[in-house]
């Protein structure tokens, strides 16, 4: 058997989101792909800022000499300072070079962090619904996930659950905000409840406990709002990001992890990241790649677009009867499956020509997720179809 038993059995417990895949392909076959409404995908339906564009002709016009070359694990001085001012900018907390690693993209960034932190069998406590690739990271460092709700009301953290959930094993909790797949923003008051509640157990415990913070969503959000600053709120945080979102950069890997000055032992942490960063075999961040969003921390993908796109989603299937959270971000929708059995569901829309993925997907059955970073058009289009989806699972 060439594949290993574990990495075997992972692909047969998926097999069912790989069967879905499947028949929308197979649909898309059939029917034409404009006669198909994808919304499975977290791809970005936008292109990149001019911005990048400008930046990578400057680039490609003036090579610098070593510009393709190997370089510090930790990635280039000007990259890292770029994104520590950015940092220290919109958190008031004095993060500088010395804090950032520069990683290939935020799924880069989570295991270089599990990397360094993990002791065989500790925990990681995942908040649910959650971005399913937690389970296999945690795995890929010999780590096991704990799996906690989240206030089905809100989305937001239940932070009594979360101090329930600590045991003498904990070593961390991963949070996610915008979350996939919830939108949910976790406001300034959660993040504040929850380092307080982590100095009481860390005292208690006398151990540290980090708080891992994916946020490749953190510039999309919506109606005026900024996404709180964790460092502010949580000491022993470790930020992971990616331009994959923000800039519209997925294919690129180009992201980075931020640890908090005032973080326990920050500096043998970012020795040991900068070591797992190299010993993972991502060796550094594309080099490409650094040079640019050096120059582009200030930009962003057209925002308005995706709270057109969510506000015209949200507002029509409400008026249909679906019931959701309203997301304060990111791009997706999480609302409760009309049916008990949201597999089944997803069927249902499928023979109305919408694909979308069952929140069992997410640890959350009972829900989907509609993924909606598609074209305007597509969203449109979609409507007649969602109207009589509707109709057929009686709402
Ligand atoms: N974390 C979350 C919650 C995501 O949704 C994604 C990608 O969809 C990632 C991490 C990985 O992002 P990247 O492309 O930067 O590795």
């Amino acid at each position: 058997m060439t594949v290993s038993i574990k990495v075997r059995t992972a692909i047969e417990r998926s097999s069912w989101i790989r069967r879905m895949f499947e028949e929308g392909a197979a649909l898309i076959a059939e029917h034409g792909a404009e006669n198909i409404f994808d919304f499975t995908l977290g791809n970005p339906s936008v292109e990149p800022p001019a911005a990048f564009h400008r930046e990578l002709r400057r680039l490609a016009n003036q090579p610098d000499i070593g510009m393709h070359r190997y370089m510090n694990n930790a990635g280039y001085e000007e990259t890292r300072t770029a994104v520590a001012e950015h940092l220290a900018k919109s958190s008031d907390v004095p993060v500088n070079a010395s804090h950032i690693i520069m990683t290939c993209g935020a799924g880069g960034a989570l295991n270089v962090v599990l990397k360094t932190i993990l002791n065989p069998n500790e925990e990681v406590i995942i908040l649910t619904p959650f971005f399913v690739e937690y389970k296999f990271y945690v795995d890929n460092h010999g780590g096991t996930t704990t799996e906690v709700w989240t206030d089905p009301e809100t989305f937001q953290p239940d932070i009594d659950a979360i101090e329930a959930a600590i045991t003498e094993n904990t070593r961390a909790l991963i949070i996610n905000s915008p979350n996939n797949p919830t939108g949910a923003i976790y406001s300034a008051e959660t993040l504040k409840a929850l380092g307080e509640m982590l100095e009481r157990k860390q005292a208690e415990l006398g151990r540290s406990l980090y708080v891992i913070s994916d946020e490749p969503y953190a510039r999309l959000a919506f109606d005026g709002i900024t996404v709180p600053p964790v460092f502010k709120y949580i000491r022993n945080a470790i930020l992971v990001t990616s331009h994959s979102k923000d800039l519209a950069l997925p294919g690129e890997r180009i992201g980075y992890l931020a640890a908090n000055p005032a973080m326990d032992d920050v500096s043998l942490f970012i020795e040991g990241a900068i070591f797992c960063n190299r010993v993972l075999g991502f060796v550094n961040a594309p080099a490409l790649m650094q040079r640019l969003v050096a120059r582009l921390q200030q930009e962003s993908v057209d925002i308005s677009e995706y709270q057109t796109k969510r506000d015209l989603l949200y507002d029509y299937l409400t008026e249909l009867g679906f019931s959701m959270v309203k997301p304060g971000g990111g791009f997706y929708l999480f609302p409760n499956s009309p049916l008990a059995d949201d597999v089944e569901f997803v069927r249902r829309a499928q023979q109305q020509n919408i694909l979308l993925v069952p929140g069992s997907g997410f640890g959350a059955p009972g829900y989907f997720r509609i993924a909606y970073c598609v074209a305007m058009d597509v969203i449109e289009r979609s409507l007649p179809a969602w109207k009589k989806l509707a109709k057929e699972v009686g709402l």
